[in-house]
Order: C-alpha cells, then structure tokens, then sequence
C-alpha cells in the first residue's frame, strides 16, 4: 500500500514523507493548521500556500515551510503530490499522492457546505479515499449557514436592546473568522479575543476582508459595556472573566450543538449549527465523488458509515490514529 499508518501518523514509504504526523519527522505534509494536525518539531513542511501564514502563525516563522498552489504538483522521491481545496478552514487541503497507477487522496478535515473564508471543497478522483468521520452519523445535518447567522443577528439585536453584552465561543482559528465574516452588515461594536485576531492577518492576505472590531480587553468592553459582540474561543474561558456575568448571554457555535445531550454537557442552551466538518449527506457524497475503490475512514465513530458503504459493496477501513484523546477536544468541530 503506498500509504500506511505509522504511530508518528500517516505515512508514505515510497515518498519518505509523513502526513499530519503527530510527532517531529524528516519531512511532514500538512493538510490544514489545526494543532491536532500541525505539530512542532518537524525539519520540513509541505502545504498549499493558503495555508503557509497560518502554519507560520501557529509554528513560528522559523520554520522551513514549502508551498504548492492548490491544484500544483511535485515529485518527492518520484511519488506525485498535489493539494486540493477541502473547504474546512483557510488554507485546509485533501492530498493527493500518487505512484505507481495508485492514487491516494487524504482529505485531512473537511465540509461541503459554502465559507466564504476558504476555498470550497473540489472532488478528486482516487483509489484510495482517506476520509475524516467526526460527525458520522444521519443525526447530523446542518442546517443552511444563512439561516444559522441570521440567528445570531436578531440574538445580538435583542441583547442590545436590553442592553446585554454577546458572547459568541467558536475555535481561534477558522470558525471565529467564519462567524466575524458573517457580521458584515450587522449594526453594533464587536470585539474579538486576541488569538482570532493574530489569524487574521493569514486570511487578509488572501483577499477575505472581515467587517470593522477591536481586539477584547478590559477598556475595549467597557466602551462598549451593553451593546457588544464578542468572540472568543471556548479555551480562552473568557466568560470568567466577565466583571458582570448577569450582563451576558454565551453562545456556541458547533456541529455538536446539534443533538441536546451535547448542548446540555456543553452548558449551553443556545447555540448555532455552523460546523467546519461535513455532516452525514456531505461525508457520502463526498466518498461518491471521489469514486475510490477503498474507503479508509479516521478520526470519529465510524460504524454506521463502515456499515452503509459496506452494504454498497465498497471496501471500507477503519485507519486508526494514536492520537484520539487530542482528537475529541480538537479544534474547528
Ligand atoms: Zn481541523
Ligand atoms: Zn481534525
């Protein structure tokens, strides 16, 4: 097989490169800049450019990072790569490595639904499909974006009227920018948790411009103590922090919020259905796209998929990764 899993993550023999690894290797292939993907330690990094300033931001800058153009490819040890959008935050890409009239496509994380913060999802024909399944299961449907963000104006709407601060939660880098770039057009101060804001510059670069904000602090919020948006990731806690909790409302902004168990766990009773992953009609359609023989499916519960391609005949294997316990708090759900 040209690719298998290694307990440092993915790898490719053939090439001598790892994809996503979990641990420093020689050369590592990067689908997206999420921490559970892109870790330190590595003497060379491979990505599509999109993604560089992020993998900068988050790795530092002494890194030595190459990039491709989406839809580029090169040669590492005569095994053909390339990096194709996958629509899950800026910068995200399924990899396609080829060799040998075998073709492989891991798609990192990624989602069907429109984001105007990243280049959508583009099916690539394979053999071999390595796909993510975090929100494997029918129960999972998003509901359109549009509908989602038209919620979290009024929301916002009705707190300024009563004259309570906003507290939306969404992970540093990807959601946050998905929600600030959905509060074009929406009236009121918004105020965003540093973390976002050092993501920013990443996506500026690529032509995604985001509605005016100041960065959260002490004086920012009194300013605007009442009327404010503010955003912020679950990590940062900042609804701690709060001088006047009685003058908050906190919203999530997650896939998970989908089924109430999860709301309940999570503590919150409002939330938006806005997820970076693809839901279950997405998880098939992109396994259909991709017209792969084989099916190899990571990250999540991946029984009732295993058990509906199956049934179609299709070949299906469960590729385990070493690192589960950071996956199930990773980032971007
Ligand atoms: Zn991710
Ligand atoms: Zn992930």
């Amino acid at each position: 097989m040209l690719i298998r899993q290694e307990p440092e993550g993915l790898y490719c023999e053939a090439g001598g490169f790892y994809i996503d690894p979990t641990r420093g290797v020689e050369r590592a292939l990067i689908t997206h800049a999420h921490a559970d993907h892109a870790r330190r330690g590595s003497r060379h990094y491979l990505c599509a450019e999109p993604c560089r300033a992020l993998l900068e931001t988050r790795l530092g800058k002494k890194q030595s990072i190459e990039t491709l153009a989406y839809g580029e490819t090169c040669l590492i040890n005569g095994v053909q790569v390339s990096f194709h959008p996958a629509g899950h935050v800026l910068g995200s890409s399924q990899i396609r490595v080829s060799h040998r009239d075998e073709v492989w496509v891991i798609s990192g994380d990624y989602k069907l639904h429109p984001d105007p913060t990243c280049a959508r999802f583009e099916p690539v024909a394979c053999h071999h499909f390595v796909s993510e399944c975090t929100f494997g299961s029918p129960i999972y449907q998003w509901p359109s974006p549009e509908s989602q963000w038209s919620r979290l104006r009024q929301w916002w709407q009705r707190h300024q009227q009563m004259g309570v601060n906003s507290l939306v939660l969404g992970y540093s880098l990807g959601k946050a920018q998905r929600i600030l770039h959905a509060c074009h057009g929406m009236e009121g101060p918004i105020l965003v948790h540093t973390s976002i804001h050092d993501c920013i510059p990443a996506y500026q670069a690529q032509g995604i411009h985001f509605p005016p904000y100041q960065i959260l602090s002490t004086s920012t919020l009194r300013a605007h103590d009442g009327k404010a948006l503010v955003i912020a990731p679950p990590s940062a806690r900042v609804e701690h922090k709060l001088a006047t909790p009685e003058h908050w409302e906190i919203m999530g902004v997650s896939g998970w919020l989908m089924t109430r168990t999860q709301r309940r766990k999570k503590g919150q009773c409002h939330g938006l259905i806005v997820s970076d992953h693809a839901d279950w009609p997405g998880l098939l359609e992109a396994i259909n796209a991709s017209q792969a023989h084989t099916i190899h499916l990571m990250h999540g519960d991946s029984r009732m998929l295993e058990q509906v391609l199956g049934s179609e005949g299709r070949q299906v294997m469960r590729m385990e990764r070493s690192t589960r316990k950071i996956e199930t708090s990773s980032e971007g759900s």
